[in-house]
């Protein structure tokens, strides 16, 4: 048995009315810096997942939505060497606001089709067919 810890992390794919979804890059000097991501970010304790990304997608970039606009769609299960991270991804297509970085990231809505061009963590990767699916 692994005594790795286990990270959560919720994530999220904003989808506007064209079918694309945000993608924030990763700034310099983070880990994975220069990958691009879904939105998203720690869940701590006490909170649960939808929470967590309401609270993060405000924090982020700008956006206000609310729990019930929040549908999961798929988990993301990944071994870093530090952590275990556990990912579920939510869609969400009803929510306020005009996408900003706000924390200096760039940011792009990206159709899923295309998302192969733009290199993305390890764990984010094997959810784009959940989204070509899905849109
Ligand atoms: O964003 P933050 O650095 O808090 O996330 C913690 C870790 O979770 C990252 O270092 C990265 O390894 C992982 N992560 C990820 N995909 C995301 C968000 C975070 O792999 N969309």
């Amino acid at each position: 048995m692994s005594d790795k810890k286990i990270l959560l992390v919720a994530a999220c794919a904003l989808v506007d009315a064209d079918g694309r979804v945000l993608l924030t890059q990763r700034p310099e000097g983070k880990k994975l810096a220069g990958l691009w991501e879904f939105p998203g970010g720690k869940v701590e304790p006490g909170e649960t997942p939808e929470a967590a990304l309401i609270r993060e997608l405000a924090e982020e970039v700008g956006i206000t939505t609310k729990e019930a606009c929040l549908a999961p769609l798929t988990f993301a299960s990944y071994s870093y060497d530090e952590f275990h991270l556990l990912m579920p991804l939510f869609v969400c297509r009803r929510f306020e606001g005009t996408a900003r970085g706000l924390e200096s990231q760039a940011l792009k809505w990206v159709r899923p089709r295309d998302m192969r061009n733009y290199p993305m963590p390890p764990a984010d990767e094997p959810l784009i067919p959940y989204l070509i699916d899905l849109l």
